[in-house]
């Protein structure tokens, strides 16, 4: 016997004491007893900095069919990226709500407003449809590599696209990005939907040509079933969220992008003015490409944290652990029940969980009654709408800000906490409904008043 049975769950609790609060579902922060510093952390990884630029460059090479494609990107040529944000007033804000001073400055990565799809997803899910279109027309000698990439939204290449199947598993936002880049091009997608899914996401896809099969369990089963569909079918391409390298990649090259925006805001990233970054994760592919990207473009300089609902504490279990996907939350009798549908994954990607054994920081939970009530605080201090599970990253940045931190001391860095830069990733929200979010909102704010009294 191997992974999880090979002990019961309370020889399990006995070696590995953190799984008691993590069963009864309390909010912590775990630190990662693996991290590696200095050349040592990037020894052995599978991907390196050229996978990276082949990345970056091949959504280069896509920018204009894109602005073609989507005229909502043509104002940046056809790049999908999205604002970086100083969020002062809501750090004053939750100074108030903590009743604690919050030294350093906090921002805020606003992927809910990436174009297209409105959520993290646009980065790993397009870049995957691109890649296998590129791969599909190139195959059928019917691109070069040194073409323009416009000739992709043409009649020949459009009927080759539609004798090709996309398919893919998600709890909504993977769904969207594939379905919709998908669809565009002329492909044939498939997306099988968790129980968490959004009716109205089902409902867009659907309006789309996009063919959605449902399913009463979770995110797992989902993922299972599009696996099985897609191999028994020809010219399928299955995007495989739990171990795929090109999802992985197109989340990676946000780095880049985030340290040209950087350098334009004026912030220093140093020794003495070190980057905090905190990503909400689901199964990891999208904190955990961006967590790489960043790794390669600043090194020991950049601290990042991974964000869960407590709930659904898949990477941190795994992690802890060190079984990664040879455990689910389930195991230990956690629900994976959440509002932060974004994360609602009980078992986590066992390429992205070891990848991130030498560079991540660690991983902390949130409750998801502080969701609601960050996002209503968030709305009310800075007009920014998210969807709950784009708020998880905001804990992790409240508890970092301190220099008593137990982070912060290891570390050595206390004298550093008021040039420290806390950056928030806003994973999703721009294209959830009015009312929808409204519902999120008045939750939000019934909490936020039971604390205030
Ligand atoms: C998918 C998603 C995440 C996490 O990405 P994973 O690749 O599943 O870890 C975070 N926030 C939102 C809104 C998402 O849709």
């Amino acid at each position: 016997m191997s992974g999880f049975a090979a002990k019961t769950l309370s020889e399990w609790k006995q070696s590995h004491p953190l799984l008691l609060p993590l069963c009864a579902t309390e909010a912590l922060f775990w630190l990662n007893p693996l991290r590696k510093t200095g050349a040592e952390a990037m020894q052995g990884l599978p991907l390196g900095p050229e996978d990276v630029q082949d990345a970056a460059a091949r959504l280069q090479r896509f920018a204009p069919l894109i602005a073609e494609l989507f005229p909502e990107t043509a104002e940046h040529s056809g790049i999908i990226e999205s604002p970086l944000r100083r969020i002062e007033a809501y750090q004053h804000r939750l100074e108030g709500v903590y009743q604690t001073r919050l030294p350093g400055d906090l921002w805020l990565k606003c992927d809910n407003q990436l174009p297209i799809s409105g959520s993290i997803k646009a980065r790993g899910g397009i870049y995957e449809v691109l890649k296998y279109a590129e791969q599909v027309a190139v195959d059928a000698g019917l691109l070069q590599w040194d073409e323009c990439y416009l000739k992709l939204a043409s009649a020949p290449l459009r009927a080759l696209f539609q004798q090709h199947q996309i398919v893919v598993g998600s709890t909504g936002n993977l769904g969207l990005s594939i379905g919709i880049m998908g669809a565009a091009l002329g492909f044939q997608v498939t997306v099988h939907m968790s129980a968490d899914a959004r009716q109205w996401k089902k409902d867009l896809l659907r309006s789309k040509g996009v063919g959605v099969i449902e399913y009463a369990e979770d995110y797992s089963k989902a993922v299972e079933e599009g696996r099985k569909q897609a191999a028994e079918q020809k010219n399928s391409h299955f995007v495989d969220d739990e171990n795929s390298a090109d999802l992985f990649l197109g989340y990676s090259v946000a780095a880049e992008r985030l340290k040209a925006q950087l350098d334009a805001a004026g912030v220093t990233v140093d020794a003495e003015h070190p980057l905090f970054v905190y990503l909400p994760c689901g199964v990891g592919g999208g904190p955990g490409g961006v967590a790489f990207g960043l790794k390669q473009q600043f090194g020991d300089h950049v601290h990042c944290f991974f964000a869960e609902p407590t709930h659904s504490p898949c990477m941190l279990l795994g992690m802890y652990t060190g079984l990664h996907d040879q455990i689910c939350v389930q195991d230990l009798g956690i629900d994976n029940l959440t509002c932060a549908d974004g994360l609602a994954v009980g078992r986590a990607s066992g390429f992205v969980g070891r990848v991130m054994e030498p560079l991540l920081s660690g991983v902390y939970t949130v409750q998801d009654a502080e969701l609601y009530r960050l996002l209503a605080l968030l709305h009310q201090a800075e007009g920014i709408a998210l969807e709950p599970s784009a708020l998880a990253g905001v804990p992790g940045a409240v508890q970092q800000m301190n220099s008593a931190s137990e982070y912060i001391q290891n570390n050595g860095l206390s004298g550093c906490a008021e040039t420290i830069t806390h950056l928030v990733w806003a994973t999703g929200g721009s294209m959830v409904p009015a009312d929808e979010w409204q519902r999120y909102y008045q939750q939000g704010t019934v909490l936020a008043e039971g604390q205030a009294e």
